[in-house]
Formats: C-alpha cells, structure tokens, sequence
C-alpha cells in the first residue's frame, strides 16, 4: 500500500446504503504491470471498468480493525488497456454495521470508509500511483441498505447520486497484507424443493444448513420488488421459524430493473437452509434460478472419515460443515443470529478438529494475531476476539476454557503442522496468559473466584442452566494447569528456559489436588468463592466433566487413574447412560473413557441416540452441529429462543475422538513426522477409515470386521514413522509403506 493513500469518505453520510469511491484513470502510455491495494473500514468491492477484481468476497474480513486492517493485493495489468475508472465500493460490514448482540453498533467507525492505491508501471519505465485522496469522487450506488445481520437491498432502478468529492475520514486502521486466508465462494447448492408451509407461505428448501448467500437470476416487470427471509429449521408444525436469529433479521430485498437480473449480497452472508418468498410478485419459482454459495475462508480440505455407520456419517457431513459455516475469516459461534463472533472457548474446543479436517494454519495464525493484540496488559483475554464491544458494559467475561484459546490454539497448530515461527509468534501470548491465571488470585497456584462460562449449556444443572453443575473455580484451575503444561510444552519446543514453569506446573497441581480433591476423588461440594461483583453460583466436583478434566489434564497420580475412570463410568450409568457435559466437558469426555479402558463405553454415547447425544441432532434431521443438544426438543418445540443455534460447530470436535482414538491417529512429534496409531474398533461401525493429509504426507488408518475378525490397513508416506498398537497389545514401528493385519474381534 503506498504510503501517500488516504483514508476516505463520503462527504454525507448514506446511513446504511452502500456508497462508491470513484476515480477516472487516464492512463499516460501502454501498462506494463499495475498493481492494485486496497481495503475498507466496511466490506468492499474493487472494480476496474465495471469489471470485479479478484475472486474474493466479503473482504477485508474482519481483525481487530484499529490495530490492524488487512489489504488486498491486485496484479490487475489485464484490466487496465485504456482509460478507465476505478470504483471501490464499501458497505457497512463488521466496521461499521451492527455487530456484537446487545445493539452494539459502529463498532469501529461511524461511516465506512476506503484505502487504496494503484500503482502502474508503464512499458517506457515510467511509474505512476494512484491513491485514496480528496480527487475521489463519492456516489451512492444500487445496495441502498446493507447490514452484516439484517441484510441488503439491491434497487436495480436506482440513479446513483453524485454526493460530491471524498473527504478524509478520521479512520486510522494501520493497513497490513493480508495475513489470513481468503474469503470465497464455494459450494452452490440448487433447492430441492419448494415448500409451501401450514401458514401458506412458499419457502424453498437447500436441503443444507450452510453459511453464505442466495443468488437469484430473474427476469419481471421493472421496479416490481422480491423479499427473501432467511431461516435454518421449521418449526414443529412445518412453518417457517426465525425466532432463533433474535435481533438478526436476513431479509434480503431486490428491486427488478425489468430487464435480467441477478442479484445476491455483496456486503453481508446470511446462515441458513431455508428461504421464504416473502414477497415474489412471479407467478412460478423456477427452482434453478436460485443458488444457495456457500461463503467460507479459502481452506484446503487435508481430512477425510468414511464409516459403515449411516448416522455417524452424517454427523461428519454435519461436523465439516459446521466448519465451512463459522471459518468466515474467524472462527465464529454461528453464523446467522446477531452474534458470529469470535468466541474464543468455541474456538479452542473445536481446533484440534479444524485442524484434521483442513488446512487451517494461516487461518488460526491471523486470528491469533489479533488475539495477542488485544490481550490485556495483565495478560487478560476476553470472551470474543476481535473484541468489537468498545464499551466497557458490553466486555465479555474472562473466563477460564475461553482465555485459554490463547494457550490451546497455538499449541494444537504447533501439533499438526510444527510451524515453529507461529509458535514463537504466540509465546509471549502464552506466557501472559498463564502469568493471568497465576495472579488471577486470590492464590497464586489456583483460580478461584472470578466470572466464568463455566461448563457451557451442560446438563446437569437442570433444562435451563447456562452455566451446567461443574464448580468453576475447579475448571479455572484444572485450565491453568493445562495451559501452564502448554506453555511448558511450547517453551521446551522454543529452546526456552521453562524451569519456572515447570515448577509452576507442578505447584499448580499440587494445589489442585490439596484444595479440590481427597482420597482420589473430587470433592462433592465446593465452597463458592467470591471475588468480584459477579460469581459462578455453581459448585459440584463430582460431575462427568470434573472427572473428565482431572483424567484428561493428568490432575490425579497415576494410581488414582481407576478409580476415577470408574466413578465417571458409574456417573454416565447414574445418568441413565448419558452424558451430561456441556462445552468444557465434552469434548475430551470420550478420551477421558478410552483412555482409561473404557473404549466401548465411549462408543456408547458416540452412538446413543437419546438426548443428550451428538446423534439425537442426526435423528432429527441435523445437517450441521447443534449449538444445543436437544435444540428441537422430541416433541418438536424449542429449546429456547435466545440460544438456540442450529449451525454451532463446537460440539464436532468429537471428531479429534474419532480420528486420534478410533482410528487413533495422533502427532507423536510436531506436523505428525512420529505418528502413534493405536485404533480402537467398535463392531457398530462396521468399518472405519482416516485418511489425513498432513505435512509429512498422506496417511491413511482403515479398519473392518469380517465374521469375528478385525482387518486392518494402514498406509504410512515417505518420511513419516509410525508406532503402531493394536488393541491385543501388539506393536511394530512401521515406516513407509501399505500394512496388514488381522486380529481377532
Ligand atoms: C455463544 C457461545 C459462547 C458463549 C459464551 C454464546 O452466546 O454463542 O457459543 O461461547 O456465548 O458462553
């Protein structure tokens, strides 16, 4: 970005319209090359002569906008053949549009406003640039209302109205290249079906939950206007149902120009599987001129699951998409509701699972940035990041499981693809955020007190718990234990000096142990400790998801392991053999089981059916991760209106289950050069296969039952050593190369 370009815009505010930044170019000779950077305080789109420049959409994404923006860079040579004009249009976007729940508003700026500057090289050596300054003219153009969470409406009949020359805008983003991934269109799903609902209303039907846009080609009578509204599920009688998108309205309204037309956002996405015609003056739909695209960061696909089981298929199907919805340039919750924010507890939850299932490595390393950009001196990290809410009421807790994103994320891609730089980019984020915990107090090797999230959405607390039964202060601390293994982990991988911290560790345990357990178990009632204004009113320490943590982070001697792998086996049979664990619990729930003999009992909930159950979702239609178990209830009603996501990914992170103790495919060494295989099978899949591209190549684990054998066939790439152990304890080290084995099942 050339140094001279100014921030600009609009010399009146157009509200909520769109408005385009324009400059003729009149060009001194014959182009060489010409190069285009741009940005916006908004969401943009760059055309040269009419004509869109590159393919990504929804740019520049969003980060943490004040401290950084990321532009674009153009080669647009073959654009530039004569004389021209140079449009950037922006629209409101995350900058400056609603985002954040609660109303919050222009979050980063008051209007949107553009950076850009086009640098053009002539075949006689010469150079010229061209830059953001006062010479751009300001128009308003066709999107006459765009909103991240409302919507956009495109009046094919509107006359842009010069409003004069661009002034410069009090916007001061530092522009930075592009850091993380494009975003992009992808899948384009036809409707399978049109709907007419119980209320009479015409509703079309993509048969998938999907994060992006409809596009629509349409030919009517000039000035004649289509409404499209935006839902991901029906309600228990059929009807169209958007109770669960609170504030978000995704109404989408097109005004025909009497000619051909095609219309789609250019400035916001909408989350959803259905589209109702609110209004569609055409008397037939033809289906094919509607197409849901699925929007998404530009990632490679590295993982693939195939099983014999119908049901667990589906609910990868649903995991990989929960993914392509909430990976829009960060990882949100959900995509359709008046949040998509970048929760950092969902985040870590799901990354392992990201990470297997694509090439998430500069997705993660742009997020995380901005993630140590906003750390707090104290080392603290909000709920959300990019923390969008400017006003202090609106902060999100620091809450342990969410904070620790900043610990987890940057030691599971150091995991998979053994990326040392990222990993030192993020160690000083690590170690703040350890040091967070440390004095988070009210001592120092324990978190006790504070404002937490506690175990998200768990069970056991009754139907309408947000918070589940676990005590938070037993999460807090059984996280800083985590996090501060993490950290030594990381240091140790660095060169670094972690005697401190190793130390810490061990003090961290130690005092876990003194305060939370007794003979080998958790404590059943914990004190409630208080320390702000806010506390976690919930103490149980024997809970599925205490047990999971003190088994998962190693928080209990190794002699203890049975007991207390016992006692959470009895606790899901208590439960009528459920699982009662919400976002802190689940996800290392069947690791905690398989690790500690209890395989099969792991496969037991991975393939119940009840609620609480991943596949409860799949049996009720799911075509993406529910944010809540029993989201739709068996009888059809709601779980509730305000959290009720039908596109909330965190819960697919069973999949990390699946590929590293099913198939048990785990990086023994950074970006998987060591593997460890260690499958555990289960008769009820029939057969399972991994095959998991990853930076030491393309490995492949598959296994099935033939009468009362187990077969297996595993596939190791040049330059990748495996361990290989199979469940009658036998083991080889293989190198590259197809094996085979049998054993008895
Ligand atoms: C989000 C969650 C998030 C949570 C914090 C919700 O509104 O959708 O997924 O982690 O708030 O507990």
């Amino acid at each position: 970005m050339n140094q001279n370009a100014k921030w600009i815009k609009s010399p009146v505010d157009t509200g909520a319209a769109a408005v385009t930044f324009r400059r003729q170019i009149a060009l001194r000779g014959e182009v060489s090359r010409a190069v285009l950077c741009v940005t916006a305080a908004g969401v943009y789109k760059a055309e040269l002569g009419g004509e869109r420049v590159g393919t990504d959409v929804l740019a520049p994404g969003i980060t943490s906008y004040r401290r950084r923006v990321q532009y674009e860079t153009h080669d647009v040579t073959a654009l530039l053949k004569e004389d021209t004009t140079l449009d950037i249009s922006v629209g409101a976007g995350w900058a400056v549009g609603f985002y954040g729940y609660k109303g919050n508003e222009k979050s980063y700026a008051d209007q949107v406003a553009a950076l850009a500057s086009l640098h053009i090289v002539y075949t006689d050596g010469t150079e010229e640039d061209i830059v953001t300054d006062e010479r751009f003219e300001v128009f308003t153009n066709e999107v006459t209302f765009t909103d991240l969470y409302n919507g956009e409406t495109v009046d094919k009949t509107a006359v842009p109205q010069r409003l004069g020359f661009a002034v410069l805008s009090e916007v001061a983003f530092p522009a930075v290249p592009r850091v993380g991934e494009r975003i992009v269109e992808n899948e384009r799903l036809r409707p399978h079906r049109l709907i007419v609902t119980p209320k009479g209303e015409r509703v079309l039907d993509f048969g998938q939950n999907l994060t992006g846009y409809v596009s629509l080609r349409v030919k009517g009578r000039r000035g004649d206007k289509i409404v499209l509204h935006h839902a991901e599920v029906l309600d228990g009688e059929g009807n169209f149902y958007t109770a669960n998108l609170r504030s978000a309205k995704n109404e989408c309204t097109y005004v025909l120009s009497g000619g051909e037309d095609t219309f789609k956002p250019t400035y916001s996405f909408q989350g959803f599987r259905y589209v109702r015609l609110t209004e569609y003056p055409m008397e037939s739909v033809e289906l094919d001129a509607f197409r849901a695209i699925a929007v998404h960061s530009e990632l490679k696909r590295t993982g693939c699951f195939e099983t014999g089981n119908e049901k667990l298929r589906q609910l990868y199907h649903n995991t990989l998409w929960g993914q392509k919805g909430n990976y829009l340039d960060i990882p949100t919750d959900c995509p359709q509701r008046d949040e998509r924010l970048g929760w950092t507890g969902d985040a870590q939850v799901f990354a392992r699972t990201a990470a297997i299932q694509f090439d998430v490595e500069n997705f993660f390393r742009k997020w995380l940035g901005d993630m140590a950009l906003e750390q707090g001196k104290d080392g603290r990290v909000y709920g959300i990041v990019p923390d969008c809410f400017a006003l202090d009421k609106y902060k999100t807790r620091v809450s342990a499981a969410w904070g620790d994103a900043a610990c987890i994320i940057p030691w599971e891609m150091y995991r998979a693809y053994g990326n040392e730089e990222n990993l030192r980019e993020c160690f000083p984020m690590m170690k703040k955020w350890v040091e967070y915990q440390r004095g988070a107090g009210p001592e120092e090797y324990l978190w006790l007190g504070g404002y937490h999230y506690g175990d998200w959405l768990a069970m056991d607390a009754g139907e309408d718990s947000y918070l589940g039964a676990t005590s938070c202060d037993l999460i807090a601390s059984a996280f800083y234990a985590y996090s501060c293994s993490l950290l030594v982990k990381a240091g140790e991988a660095l060169g670094e000096d972690m005697t401190e911290y190793r130390a810490l560790h061990a003090n961290v345990k130690r005092a876990f142990r003194e305060y939370f357990m007794e003979n080998g178990m958790p404590k059943a009632a914990l004190p409630i400790v208080r320390t702000g204004e806010k506390s976690n009113e919930v103490n149980a320490g024997v809970t599925q998801t205490a047990l999971t943590l003190i088994l998962h982070f190693g928080l209990c001697e190794e002699n203890e392991r049975e007991a207390l792998a016992a006692r959470l086996v009895s606790l899901i049979k208590e439960n009528g053999g459920l699982m009662a664990t919400g976002f802190v619990g689940t996800p290392y729930l069947l690791h905690a089981l398989s690790e500690n003999g209890y395989a099969s009992v792991a496969y037991d909930l991975l393939l119940e059916e009840r609620n609480p159950s991943w596949l409860y979702s799949v049996t009720h239609g799911a075509t993406t991760i529910w944010e809540h178990w029993n989201g739709i209830k068996e009888d059809g009603s709601f779980w509730s209106t305000d959290m009720n996501s039908f596109n909330h990914y965190a819960y697919g992170s069973v999949f990390d289950w699946v590929f590293g103790a099913a198939l048990g495919v785990k990086p023994s060494s950074p970006a998987y050069r060591t593997v460890s295989i260690t499958p555990h099978p289960d008769r009820r899949l029939g057969y399972a296969r991994a095959r998991m591209k990853t930076r030491a190549g393309e490995l492949c684990v598959y296994w099935y039952y033939k009468e009362n054998t187990v077969l297996y066939e595993i596939e190791i790439p040049e330059g990748m050593t495996a361990s290989l152990t199979l469940p009658s304890g036998y083991t080889e080290t293989l190198g590259a190369g197809v094996y085979h084995f049998a054993e008895e099942a």
